[in-house]
């Protein structure tokens, strides 16, 4: 019997518990899944709920629930410690508190905030990475009249879609104002719109929208300081804003540094095929992995059915041969005409496909209510 243990429950994890539960024989093997939340978060869909275009009930749902329907075992708690030798996991939470043994271990904890290497981020910033921050945005944006909108991203903020759809969101909520010059919309990237974006030469197309919205777009601009009323760069920038909603750095998590397994940032170092370096049995999957450019959720649920594979096969004695392709296939919702669907090779960028329309606002909203019908 082997016994699987998932820690974390968001993309990453709830894929791989899926995959698994898919393709190994349950009375023979048992599946953890450990998560300090009792709901899953659909992330992408944290605009729509700022802008009251959907409720939290509509994005979010029932883990234990959901798990427990297809004999994955939940435990609501966080890990705090992971013990290779012994192969343990100290667990902290309403379920256990103790250790718990693996036999394969997946991280797959997602990103930290790590708002502290913006000073005046936490006083000042809006942002939308969570249900609440998306709300409170939400009653910002509601209560605005007039003045400058600022959003953007931080240095090492590695999510670009939730920014261009944030600025088109609001260039459509405020359209009347912005025609007679009450509100003013900037975008604000710390580098160029093709290294946000991993490298891929979508400027062009995104500019044109940009500039089609009324959105001013400012490039290389690198927030080193955020005030009551300005943005500041380490470049010289001091950008006024009146409402600011800005992507902060992202870190891997501190608890794994000790393991010796992460890169300078804290994300974890893995293959091909989703394996930890130096972690025996130990497999990570999602944003907490260190590989180059933007964290896009398609990322973490391709790593998931790579990682869920090899473990499968693993378990049935055979090599794990199921490698992990780095692309990007995303669409940024403009909310009409100006929507872009973008699928691009980050490890060979002779992969390329851009397309632009209207369908591509419809086709993500509709997928994204099937990804949510199919795994609540
Ligand atoms: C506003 C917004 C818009 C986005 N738009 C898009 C989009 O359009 N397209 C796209 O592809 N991607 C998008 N993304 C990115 C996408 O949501 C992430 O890449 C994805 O959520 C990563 O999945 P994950 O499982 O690695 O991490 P997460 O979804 O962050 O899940 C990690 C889980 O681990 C848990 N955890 C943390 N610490 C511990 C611990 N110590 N013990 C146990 N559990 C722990 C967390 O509570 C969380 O549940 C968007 C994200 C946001 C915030």
């Amino acid at each position: 019997m082997a016994n699987i243990l998932i820690l974390g429950g968001g993309f990453g994890g709830l894929v791989t518990a899926e995959r698994l539960a898919e393709s190994i024989d349950k009375s023979q093997h048992q599946i953890t899944l450990v998560s300090p939340n009792m709901n899953f978060t659909f992330y992408p869909a944290l605009v729509h709920l700022a802008f009251g275009e959907c409720d939290e009930g509509d994005i979010t749902f029932d883990l234990r629930a959901k798990l427990e329907g297809i004999g994955v075992r939940f435990v609501h708690g966080q890990f705090i410690r992971l013990e290779p030798h012994k192969k343990t996991a100290r667990i902290a939470g309403d379920d256990l508190n103790g250790d718990i043994a693996y036999d394969y271990v997946v991280l797959a904890i997602g990103r930290r905030l790590a708002t502290e290497h913006t000073p005046g981020f936490f006083e000042n910033a809006s942002h939308l990475l969570g249900v609440r921050a998306a709300k409170n945005f939400g009653d910002k944006v509601r209560d605005f009249t007039d003045g400058t909108i600022v959003v953007g991203s931080c240095p090492d903020g590695r999510l670009p879609v939730p920014v261009c759809e944030t600025a088109f969101a609001l260039a459509r909520r405020f359209e009347a104002e912005m025609g007679d010059g009450s509100v003013r919309i900037k975008v604000i990237f710390p580098e160029s719109l093709q290294a946000a974006f991993g490298g891929a030469t979508l400027h062009k197309e995104l500019e044109s929208a940009f500039q089609h919205h009324g959105i001013n777009v400012l490039y290389d601009v690198p927030i080193s300081e955020i005030t009551a009323e300005q943005v500041l760069s380490s470049d010289g920038h001091a950008i006024d804003y009146d409402l600011l909603m800005l992507v902060p750095p992202f870190r891997g998590q501190a608890i794994l540094g000790e393991l010796g397994i992460t890169d300078e940032h804290d994300f974890v170092k893995v293959d091909g095929q989703m394996r930890i370096h130096d972690l025996e049995k130990g497999y990570a999957v999602g944003d907490i992995v260190a590989f180059s450019g933007p964290k896009f959720a398609h990322m973490a649920v391709r790593q998931a059915d790579v990682a869920a594979t090899n473990i499968a096969a693993e378990i049935e004695g055979r090599a794990p041969t199921a490698e992990y392709y780095h692309e990007i296939a995303a669409v940024i919702d403009a909310g009409g005409p100006d929507s872009i669907f973008l699928h691009y090779g980050i490890w060979d960028d002779e992969m390329y496909r851009l397309k632009k329309g209207h369908v591509w606002s419809w086709a993500k909203d509709l997928h994204d209510k099937v990804w949510r019908a199919r795994h609540n």
